[in-house]
C-alpha cells in the first residue's frame, strides 16, 4: 500500500467519537467528499483498479455507496445499480436480510437491473463485520452475475478477521474502531 495518495485519503476521513450511539467511532467521510483532491483520488485509485476488468455493474449500497459509485461506474464505463433499503425501490425487488447488532436489515435490488454474467463489483464506503457486503453479494449471484470484488473506502482493522464476506475485498484505508 504505497500509493502517496492514500495518507491524504485517509487524513481527509473525520472520526466522530460516540456517534450515532455511545461506543462508535463514526468515520465520516463526508468531509472526504468536501475535500476535492481527496475524493478525486479515492475515485481514481478505483477507476485504475477496475477500468481494465471487464466490469459491466458497478452495485452501490445505500447510503453511502451512491456517494462513490456512480463516478466510478461512469469512468470504467459500467451500469450503476443501487441496492437499496426496503420499500424504496418501485418496481419489482429481490430482497436480501442481514444481521445488525440489534435486529436485522434488508438490502432490496431490481429484478432486471443486471444480466446473467455479467461482472459486478460492490461499493460501500465501510466494511466493518461484512454483513452489509455480504447481503449485497447474495443480491446479485441470485441474479447470476459474478461479484469480482468489494471496494470500501475504509475497512476497520479490529474487525477484519471476522469478514463474512466470500469474495475479496479491498479498501483504501484502514482505520482504529
Ligand atoms: P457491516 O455490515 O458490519 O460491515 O457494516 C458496514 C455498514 O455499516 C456500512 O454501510 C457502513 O456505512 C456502516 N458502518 C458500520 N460501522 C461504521 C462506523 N464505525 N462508521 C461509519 N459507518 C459505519
Amino acid at each position: 500500500k504505497g500509493d502517496p495518495r492514500l495518507q491524504g485519503i485517509s487524513e481527509a476521513i473525520r472520526v466522530v467519537p460516540h456517534f450515532p450511539k455511545p461506543g462508535i467511532m463514526f468515520q465520516d467521510i463526508t468531509t472526504l467528499l468536501l475535500d476535492h483532491k481527496a475524493f478525486k483520488d479515492t475515485v481514481d485509485i478505483f477507476v485504475d483498479r477496475y477500468r481494465d476488468m471487464d466490469i459491466s455493474v458497478v452495485a452501490g449500497v445505500e447510503a453511502r455507496g451512491f456517494m462513490f459509485g456512480p463516478a466510478i461506474a461512469l469512468a470504467i464505463g459500467a451500469k450503476f445499480v443501487p441496492l437499496r433499503k426496503p420499500r424504496k425501490l418501485p418496481g419489482k425487488v429481490i430482497s436480501e436480510a442481514y444481521e445488525l447488532e440489534y435486529g436485522t436489515d434488508c438490502l432490496e435490488m431490481h429484478v432486471g437491473a443486471v444480466k446473467p454474467g455479467e461482472r459486478a463489483i460492490v461499493i460501500d464506503d465501510l466494511v466493518a463485520t461484512g454483513g452489509t457486503l455480504s447481503a449485497a453479494i447474495r443480491l446479485l449471484e441470485r441474479s447470476e452475475a459474478e461479484v469480482v470484488e468489494c471496494a470500501c473506502v475504509i475497512g476497520l482493522r479490529e474487525v477484519k478477521g471476522q469478514l463474512r464476506i466470500a469474495v475479496n475485498y479491498r479498501s483504501l484505508s484502514m482505520k482504529m474502531l
